[in-house]
């Protein structure tokens, strides 16, 4: 018997009228949906009028065994989604175990992509897309913490993270502590709904700007700024890389002056002098 297919499916971040098509179309597909909370995967089911697929509840206590189960189902031939309650599962969210023992089965798996809070709020920030992290939820305290909040005082790329509303502020705090108040932070809240809002500033502010956290939120946190003005090769390693993405001569020589800071003309001269090099050679 030919073995089923697991398929990965986004789900609204909020607002359900971000479920796509296809979403609904492979969802309303499978024999089994696997899903965090099986009430709430319901209600969205019912959204959209999909009643066939059996749900099983898949959560971080229970991942490992249930990977295993859902493996079974695949192998029997048996088509299966995987979901979480809101957003990409995996980000996050139960998922990798599921996928990484679908994957060691050598089981086809397959995405219906759809909304993630994390690139919805990168995206509407106003800080550089071009390279950046994602480090989810803090550790909560103790060394990991400080280690953690260390790393991303020097990181220079564009740092997206998740925090609970309770811990919203002293993780503002933190950041500020150890990052320096300068810094450059989105704050994101309940994107996609009725109160969407994203509050933009330094960080020395945003404590005092965001008041009291109601619903969920994504910081979006500006990349370190270079301490001493970038070199030459600093300058044409950021413009091959941004060349390697796809980007033309022009968007590229532009996103490098932003992101490091330095003037147009420099960086247009050096993208020229390396092209001659690269010529010559
Ligand atoms: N897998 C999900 C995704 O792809 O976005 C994330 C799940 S994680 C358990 C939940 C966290 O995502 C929340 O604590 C919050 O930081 C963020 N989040 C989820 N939905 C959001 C929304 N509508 N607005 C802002 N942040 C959101």
């Amino acid at each position: 018997m030919a073995a089923g297919r697991l398929t990965v499916v986004a789900t609204p971040i909020g607002n359900l009228d971000d479920i796509s098509p296809r979403a609904i179309e492979a969802l309303r597909g499978v024999d089994v949906i696997a899903c965090e909370d099986t009430r709430h995967t319901g209600r969205l089911l019912a959204h959209v009028g999909i009643r066939g697929p059996k749900l099983v509840s898949v959560r971080d206590a229970n991942e490992a065994r249930m990977a295993h189960e859902i493996v079974k189902l695949l192998r029997d031939g048996k088509n299966v989604a995987l979901v979480s309650d809101a957003g990409t599962p995996a980000v996050s969210d139960p998922g990798y175990k599921v996928v990484a023992a679908a994957t060691g089965a050598l089981v086809e798996v397959t995405t219906v992509p759809g909304p993630s809070a994390a690139l919805a709020a990168l995206t509407i920030s106003g800080l550089p897309t071009a390279r950046f992290v994602f480090e989810g939820f803090m550790p909560r305290k103790g060394g990991e913490r400080t280690r953690r909040l260390a790393a991303l005082a020097t990181e220079r790329r564009t740092i997206i993270l998740y925090e609970a509303p309770h811990r919203l502020l002293v993780t503002l705090a933190d950041l500020e502590t150890a990052c320096s108040g300068e810094r450059v932070v989105a704050v994101a809240r309940e994107l996609t709904k009725l109160h969407e809002e994203v509050w933009r500033g330094q960080l020395k502010h945003a404590v005092a700007a965001v008041g009291e956290p109601r619903g969920e939120y994504v910081i979006v946190l500006g990349g370190a700024l270079p301490t001493e003005p970038p070199d030459d090769d600093e300058i044409v390693d950021a413009l091959v890389a941004h060349q390697a993405a796809g980007e033309d001569r022009k968007s590229a020589v532009a996103a490098v002056a932003g992101e490091l800071g330095v003037p147009r003309r420099r960086v247009y001269a050096l993208s020229v002098s390396s092209r001659e090099h690269d010529e010559q050679t």
